[in-house]
């Protein structure tokens, strides 16, 4: 039997109406800060796009729109400055992963997930 894989696609958690949704943005300290933003970093790159996004909050260039994934998650490249400028707060679930991963990605692993015809992006 083949195990169905689902990668869930973190925009459709914090954005509502294609914008950052402001409950989501927070002065408060972000725990694990560092850990998260190495995480980011650290995901495996699923895709590649030169364009650049524009931050909706100050407007400074956020990044580029190319993908991470952890085989759980996937994320835009630019979410990092919404961590590091704007301390967004990311889901739990998405919080809990990274923690469950010890805060490392096993590249191997993503590969296989993305791989796989049978999984699903939601
Ligand atoms: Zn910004």
């Amino acid at each position: 039997m083949n195990k169905e894989y689902i990668i869930k696609d973190i925009l459709n958690f914090i954005l509502i109406d294609g914008k950052i949704n402001q409950d989501a943005l927070s002065s408060d300290l972000i725990k694990n800060k560092d850990k998260i933003l190495k995480y980011l970093n650290n995901g495996y790159k699923v895709s590649t796009v030169s364009t650049i996004q524009q931050c909706e909050i100050c407007n400074k260039p956020a990044g580029p729109i190319n993908y991470f994934s952890d085989g759980y998650w996937i994320w835009p490249k630019w979410l990092n400055h919404y961590l590091t400028e704007h301390n967004i707060k990311f889901p739990k679930k998405f919080l809990e992963r990274m923690e469950l991963n010890n805060y490392n990605i096993d590249k191997n692993f993503v590969r296989q997930v993305l791989e796989d015809d049978n999984t699903i992006l939601e």
